[in-house]
């Protein structure tokens, strides 16, 4: 039995722990957190991270508890559309629900540790960093220039119990600020960022949702009713920390997963979807080969197009977050909705 540590039970290291041979490995998740969250966004799954649930054997039982996500716009703060967006495939589910459901992968083999890890002990074959964006796993293998840097953004986010209207769906871009808004479980999801002085560590919600309330206040009333129905106990307020570049994600004897690779600004919603993958693959190379190959493929297979989806992450951030460009990205985007409106409507006669 080969010993693997794995630093971090969110979404990246369970589903590791979900998917390591229990017959090969002798595998334990540390983790800090003594409870699953009780509060939580929806995360977007694209289909390529559904596949990777379903290899877990959990996409069914993430479908019961999650929503389809149609079909929204990006749209004016004043609700109207200027680009469609069809979200076909995107399947959404509230963050603790997905724990949740990925813990019940997790062979009742696996120890599990409650407490925070403060320095790598070494005494595993393999430890693996599934940290997320602050890792001490990528900090103390990759050094203190790989540290996590927080970006000026704020995210305030939550849940609040009234079903959106479809022409209310999508985010809304403003100057220098985003509003999303999508339905879910039991009501609409809602998220907000913007620059902002509050933080980095530890942001009072309540004093974000305040500073929120007033930013978006000459927004649509969809906006502002979703603002005025959420509380402090159903939100969460943080900074948008993000990783440098790394251009390999595995050593001897210790290999990264999910935000401790590669965190990213959450303006494509890939962040969980990437972890997902990452542990999947790595999961499925280490059953089936040597443990030093199966590190150096995981690198080759995970690198480039987590680095590219950090980078395009960044650049939509920045059109999204646009201050002095605003009005000639909303001109181009209003261009371009009536184009693709053109074509769909031309696909459609021509059927
Ligand atoms: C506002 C916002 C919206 C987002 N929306 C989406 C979306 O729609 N779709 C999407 O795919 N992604 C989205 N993301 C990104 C997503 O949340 C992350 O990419 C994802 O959570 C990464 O998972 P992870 O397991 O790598 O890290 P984490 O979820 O951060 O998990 C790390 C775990 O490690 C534990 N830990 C950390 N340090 C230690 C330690 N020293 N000792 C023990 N335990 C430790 C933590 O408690 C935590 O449980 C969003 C992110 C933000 C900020």
């Amino acid at each position: 039995m080969e010993k693997v540590d794995i630093i971090g039970g969110g979404i990246a290291g369970l589903a590791l722990a979900g998917m390591l041979d229990p017959e090969r490995f002798d595998v334990t998740v540390f983790e800090q957190r003594t409870e699953l969250p009780a509060v939580g966004t929806t995360l977007a799954m694209w289909p390529k991270a559904q596949q990777a649930l379903s290899r877990l054997g959990i996409l069914g039982a993430v479908r019961n508890r999650g929503a389809i996500i149609k079909a929204g716009a990006l749209r004016r703060p004043s609700g109207e559309a200027l680009l469609a967006i069809e979200g076909e495939g995107l399947l959404g589910v509230s963050r603790p629900e997905l724990l949740r459901l990925l813990d019940t992968a997790v062979p009742a083999s696996v120890r599990r540790m409650v407490g925070r890890v403060d320095h790598l002990s070494g005494a595993a074959a393999l430890t693996v960093g599934a940290d997320g964006v602050n890792s001490i796993v990528r900090r103390g293998t990759w050094g203190k220039r790989s540290a996590a840097r927080p970006t000026p953004f704020l995210a305030v986010r939550g849940v609040v119990p009234a079903t959106p209207s479809p022409g209310d769906v999508g985010e809304y871009w403003g100057r220098g600020e985003i509003f999303g808004l999508a339905p879910a479980i039991g009501g609409s999801n809602w998220y907000a960022s913007f620059r902002s002085e509050l933080g980095p560590d530890k942001v009072d919600v309540a004093g974000a949702l305040e500073v929120t309330r007033r930013r978006y206040a000459n927004y649509s009333s969809s906006v502002r009713d979703v603002l005025d129905l959420a509380t402090a106990d159903t939100s969460l307020a943080q900074r948008i920390w993000t990783t440098p570049p790394l251009g390999i994600y595995a050593g001897r004897g210790v290999v990264l997963v999910g935000d401790a690779a590669h965190a990213m600004t959450p303006n494509l919603g890939r962040g969980a979807c990437e972890a997902l993958i990452d542990a999947v693959t790595l999961g499925k190379l280490l059953n089936e080969q040597p443990m030093d190959k199966a590190l150096a493929t995981y690198t080759r297979k995970r690198v480039m197009r987590t680095q590219l989806l950090r980078l395009a992450s960044s650049a939509m951030g920045r059109v999204a977050l646009a201050q002095g460009a605003q009005p000639w990205r909303d001109a181009l985007l209003k261009q371009v909705g009536k184009r693709v409106a053109g074509t769909r409507e031309r696909a459609g006669t021509s059927k």
